[in-house]
């Protein structure tokens, strides 16, 4: 099951994570969406883990019908326990819903709310400290990729907001260049193996291999391509994730024929 707190064993790092991020998309009625692909997953039996990240708002009542058949994460965390800090939620609390996962800098709050690469590292930090699989997201824009400085930006962001002493437990790198995210371009297969390669070997862990996911405009008709790929260890996915039966068929892609 996700989340250190709740005993990753060795087999599930072995296995394809498959996580969807609803982003602020979600009220009660899309808890229909979870119920689908929950049941889904209990009818077939996937090689893969399940994951499904809804807005705060959805967690505990996700969890709750969920009934540990899929995981239930969050899209973002405070790094403290608690304290003034008006609207914001704690990796604690989270966990108290039913959360066993998080992710933390996404694009979209690096962008928009101004994060930083240490307050990623901040936030990934509680969420180990409150038991929760933290997925660290990084990835380059496309002025960075037509410059040529991908590689480096995607060294400097690992280099400071995955905190030193993460393991395959507690900790997944989502690799999403933001010239990918919700546009329905995606790198190559070569590309994505490049890059993933690259940041295999900036992951020097003791512990448990850190699994690499790709996150950009997955769907269920590229999906075999990109998660057959030998470096790939799993996705993480925007729009498709809203849609059960287009979640569910990506899951499917990691299943051997
Ligand atoms: C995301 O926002 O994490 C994402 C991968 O979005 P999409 O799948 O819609 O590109």
């Amino acid at each position: 099951m996700i989340g250190s707190g709740r005993g990753v064993g060795k087999q599930d790092l072995m296995r394809h994570l498959i996580a969807g991020n609803w982003k602020m998309n979600g009220t009660g009625q899309s808890l229909a969406e979870i119920e689908a692909i929950a049941a889904g997953t209990a009818l077939v039996s996937f090689a893969s883990e399940i994951l499904i990240c809804p807005p705060f708002t959805l967690v505990a009542r996700a969890a709750a019908l969920a009934k540990g058949r899929i995981a239930i994460g969050a899209q973002d965390c405070h790094p403290g326990r608690t304290g003034a800090f008006t609207g914001d939620i704690s990796a604690e609390m989270l966990a108290d819903a039913g959360a066993t996962a998080v992710i933390v800098g996404h694009s979209e709050r690096r962008r928009y709310h101004g994060e930083t690469d240490a307050l990623v590292a901040a936030k990934a930090r509680a969420a180990w400290r409150a038991g929760l699989l933290a997925i660290i997201c990084i990835g380059e824009t496309d002025a960075q990729r037509q410059a040529g400085e991908a590689h480096r930006v995607i060294s400097d962001q690992l280099a400071a907001s995955v905190p030193p002493n993460a393991e395959g437990s507690t900790t997944a790198i989502a690799y999403e260049p933001i010239w990918a995210i919700g546009t329905g371009r995606t790198p190559s297969p070569s590309e994505i193996e490049e890059t993933h390669a690259r940041i295999r070997h900036h992951l020097v862990c003791p512990g448990e291999r850190i699994r690499i996911l790709y996150g950009g405009s997955v769907n269920p008709v590229n999906a075999q391509a990109i998660l057959g790929l030998p470096t790939v260890d799993g996705a993480l996915i925007g729009g498709a994730s809203l849609r059960a039966g287009d979640f569910l068929a990506i899951a499917a892609a990691c299943d051997p024929s």
